[in-house]
């Protein structure tokens, strides 16, 4: 069974009777968007979608997490003058552009547009808001009278020992206005007296401020390992998977489990732990200027394809995607398999039926996926690279049918990302120009290469029919004919004399989307 199906069973069989499902992922917005982050959105969108397919109300919530500190710097803004922010809640922090409503937003907005072209429309909380609405008000109570059991679980569950003065929760300095540096000393049960510490962490500096405020209504946030639980309770969420690193013996989501079950006597949401999505080709980022982030790499490929990237391996299954080399069309050919599968009517084994469970889930436009002629990837790329060819013309002829709308539709968008692909990542071997002249590299084909030429001209302008699968037969006729023939010097032979390469293309196919008369003329040019 497909493992979003498997879940849900598991998922309705813990809930028995449920109607109601909250499925919820967040992210900090620190900085761009790292294309991993796109896992989550994957896995609890198609979960929300599965539940509701089995007529359930499922709520997909994805919080921009805009409270949290500024930790780190984002390299582009390196030397613009944003030192000053460090330690600040992001939502407090000007927009790098000038336009967007704050820091958080200016990168929400980036992968915000991802989210919606992958076909996802989650409801987006910000974190900021659930403070200053009082959302977090119970908890940041709890936290602060329960600040030793909190210390102890921490120890118990991950050997953490935390100081004597050590608080779960952070005020807002009123003087500085940074989060990231301040000390709560001690709470009455209305306010805190805090304190905004110089060298309390190495990336933001305290200013020093002693004073006294309500630590509710946005004035202080939770630290991680309590706001995560924090949050569950908060939302109510029934569904909340989480990567790996979060899943860890002693980890967070351990830590959180503790502080509901001892307390708070919260409910811990049902839990998908997720592996990593790592991105390969140390190349790419110098090379081309192109990132990991979920906007860069959803460049790269059609939304439709970045769901099926995310959605064919399981969530205990580590994705490694290298955009570099034959990934992608790859990537292509395994979507147009599961494409296969998906419209095939006869029987199907267990792979099968999960191939085509994951391509349907991941279409964008279609709810209900429409057969379409899907033109192999690395066919096109060919294709567009030899400017005598009409795409159109030579997808019908592999079809061997005329193209409907829906067809040209595919090829439209396959040729918008074929030309990505050449530009940015195809190796070598993918790129061709085709000889209009001879190439001065055929003088140095070997004399029973030119005689295969000879033979082969005199075979094909015998031909009545132009077809890439009787060409095909017949080279290989012509080189089984003569046991002095081998099929890499034949081949080579062919790619040299028309692509001034050692490889290229199914040769009988290449062959047939050209002119006739071209290629006689190129294979008798020999002698
Ligand atoms: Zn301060």
């Amino acid at each position: 069974m497909f493992w979003a199906d498997e879940i849900v069973d598991n998922i309705l069989e813990t809930y028995t009777g449920r109607n109601t499902f909250i499925v919820r992922d967040e992210k900090t917005l620190s900085g761009r968007v790292h294309i991993g982050s796109v896992r989550g959105v994957v896995i609890h969108g198609i979960i929300a979608q599965v539940l509701k397919e089995r007529g359930k109300e499922a709520h997909f919530v994805y919080e921009f997490n805009d409270y949290d500190p500024m930790d780190g710097m984002p390299k582009e803004l390196e030397g613009r003058g944003f030192n000053e922010y460090m330690g600040k809640p992001l939502c407090n922090i000007p927009s790098p552009d000038g336009k967007a409503e704050n820091f958080a937003e200016y990168y929400g907005v980036e992968f915000l547009g991802v989210i919606k072209e992958m076909g996802f429309d989650p409801e987006l909380p910000r974190a900021s808001q659930a403070y200053k609405k009082g959302k977090m008000n119970d908890w940041i109570k709890l936290a602060l009278t329960k600040n030793k059991e909190i210390r102890e679980i921490y120890k118990r569950v991950s050997g953490s020992e935390k100081p004597d003065h050590w608080s779960p929760v952070q005020v807002i300095c009123e003087q500085c206005g940074k989060v990231g540096s301040t000390d709560v000393l001690s709470f009455d049960g209305e306010k805190v007296k805090y304190r905004c510490t110089k060298a309390k962490v190495t990336w933001a500096k305290g200013c020093e401020f002693e004073g006294e405020i309500s630590p509710f209504d946005g004035n202080a946030e939770l630290t991680w390992k309590v706001e995560w639980p924090a949050k569950w309770d908060a939302y109510d969420v029934t569904i909340e998977g989480s990567g790996k690193d979060h899943n860890a013996a002693g980890g967070s989501h351990d830590i959180g489990v503790e502080i509901c079950r001892n307390i708070s006597h919260t409910e811990v949401p049902f839990n998908i732990p997720y592996e990593f999505f790592l991105v390969g080709g140390k190349k790419m980022s110098s090379s081309k200027g192109i990132g990991q982030t979920a906007r860069d790499i959803a460049d790269q490929l059609p939304p439709e394809m970045l769901r099926f990237l995310m959605l064919k391996t399981k969530p205990n299954r580590i994705i490694e995607f290298d955009p570099e080399g034959e990934t992608i069309p790859r990537l292509f050919d395994q979507h147009d398999e599961a494409a296969k599968w998906y419209f095939h009517e006869g029987e199907k084994d267990v792979v099968q039926t999960d191939q085509a469970r994951a391509f349907e889930l991941s279409q964008v436009r279609d709810e209900t996926p429409q057969e379409r002629f899907l033109p192999r990837f690395s066919q096109l790329v060919f294709i567009i690279q030899i400017p005598r060819l009409d795409v159109y013309g030579e997808v019908a002829k592999i079809k061997g049918a005329e193209l409907t709308d829906l067809d040209r539709e595919e090829i439209d968008l396959r040729v918008e990302y074929a030309k990505k692909w050449l530009e940015n990542y195809a190796p070598e071997k993918y790129r061709y120009v085709l000889q209009e002249e001879c190439p001065a590299s055929a003088k140095n084909l070997s004399d029973l290469q030119k005689q295969f030429a000879r033979e082969l001209a005199d075979m094909l302008d015998n031909l009545d029919n132009w077809e890439g699968e009787t060409i095909h037969g017949q080279i290989h006729n012509l080189v089984k004919g003569n046991e002095d023939y081998t099929p890499k010097d034949c081949f080579q032979t062919i790619y040299t004399l028309f692509l001034d390469k050692t490889f290229g293309p199914q040769a009988g196919w290449f062959l047939s989307a050209l002119d006739k008369d071209f290629v006689i003329k190129r294979l008798r040019e020999l002698t």
